[in-house]
Formats: structure tokens, sequence, C-alpha cells
């Protein structure tokens, strides 16, 4: 594949000659089917997984495509390219290899799949995050399930959003014309099934503001030119992605 793709790609989406220069690399620091794009003045620069090398080009179209109406802000239009990469992506996990296990992660998930699930959900990747803002992602193209480390103290919390991650492996995402939607009625109907979910609702924004203030008070002590910036109930706002 060369970075002429990058020509098409613009080409078939907007109907006119491409006006970016363009280039093209494959990089070794994605996991799973992952893609970046930058943009610098008038140069486009894709970076794509590995994995990608071996998918066929009309996918591959239907990737950059969304990278460019995302970067250039281009008008959302569905393309038979973007189709094609959502049906790939919503089968990518399939070929991701599972390598990356964590004991408490992977013992919540079990317990979930049982649960809820009937055990009919595939294993996954996991891994860990440090932060305070975003608990949970489900990363389609990686099959991966991060958690915040935050949670590891708080088990039935740790399980109330590693349930919101399931849903998304299980609901996969509903393509509609404009946009992908991640978390449809059916999700958030679902995801009321979690025993108590107002309660552990109530003690996730809890947990998450006290992490927040004590990380603050650390880093107040430990920067001297700390100013004491206004404290926002904003930031309770949970972001489950
Ligand atoms: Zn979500």
């Amino acid at each position: 594949m060369t970075k002429e793709l990058i020509k098409i790609s613009y080409e078939r989406l907007a109907n006119r000659p491409i006006p970016y220069q363009y280039e093209l690399s494959y990089s070794g620091h994605f996991k799973g089917f992952n893609a970046s794009i930058t943009r610098n003045w008038q140069k486009i620069h894709l970076k794509l997984s590995k994995e990608w090398r071996e998918i066929s080009e009309e996918i591959k179209i239907g990737l950059i495509q969304e990278l460019l109406i995302k970067s250039l802000k281009l008008k959302k239009t569905k393309t038979m390219n973007i189709d094609l990469y959502n049906n790939f992506l919503r089968n990518a996990h399939l070929a991701v290899p599972k390598t990356k296990t964590h004991p408490v992660l992977s013992e919540a998930f079990d317990k979930l799949n049982q649960q809820f699930f009937n055990n009919t959900l595939e294993q996954v990747n996991f891994a860990l995050s440090n932060s305070l803002t975003t608990l949970g992602t489900y990363h389609y193209g990686s099959d991966t399930i991060t958690i915040t480390k935050h949670l590891l103290e708080d088990l039935t919390l740790l399980e109330y959003v590693m349930y919101h991650e399931m849903l998304h492996k299980h609901h996969k995402f509903s393509s509609n014309i404009c946009r992908n939607l991640h978390h449809s009625k059916e999700f958030r109907d679902d995801e009321k099934k979690f025993p108590n979910w107002e309660e552990q609702e109530k003690k996730l924004n809890n947990l998450i503001r006290n992490k927040r203030i004590s990380q603050r008070r650390e880093e107040n002590s430990n920067n001297s030119n700390f100013n004491n910036s206004n404290t926002s109930t904003s930031w309770l706002k949970r972001i489950f992605s």
C-alpha cells in the first residue's frame, strides 16, 4: 500500500482533488487496529498500526475517510468504504491476539460474564490506567478493556465500570447515517440491570471526587507555585467511553 491511498480516500469523499501533501507510515507503537492522523499546515500524516498492512485497501480507505472527516472537519457522510470499515471493526476483535491480562480485572470480567451475559462474551485484553477522568474504556480495534487503577480498592465499583465496558463489547456499536451510536437506549436500559446502579453511581462519584481532592493536595504540597483554583463540581461528571 502506498500513500496514494490517502489521495483516493480524500477524492472519493470530497469529490475534488486533494489540496494537501500527505504521508503514510506504519508504526509498531499501536496496539491492534489503531491509527492516528496529524496535520501540520498543508501536510497530512497518517500512522497505522502494523496490523493494518494485511487488510484490504477498500477497508483501509474507510478508515482513512473517517480520520479525514474528523481531522479536516469535513461534512459527515457515510461512504461504502466507511461501512466496510465499521463492519470490519465490529469483528476485528476476533483477529486480535489476547495477550494482556490482569488477575483482578479478569476475575471481575468472568463473574459478570456469567451473571449478565450467560458466558457469551469472548475473552478480551485488559489494561490498567492511572486516570481520574476516564474510569474505563473499551477499545474495539485492540479488543481491550482499560480500567483505572483507582477502582481496584472497591471491587463493586470496579465491576460496575467493567460491566459498562462489557456492554460496549456486547452491543458493539450501531451506525446510523451520521454517527456511531455507542450509548443507545438499549445500552442504557441494560446498564440499569446492575444491582443498585444508582447507588453505585453515587459511590463512584464520591470515590473519584475524594481521589481528585487528595491528588490536588499532593500537587499543592509538591508545587509552591500552585494556585488554588476553583473546585468545580463539573469535574464530578464521570466520563465513560
Ligand atoms: Zn460507554
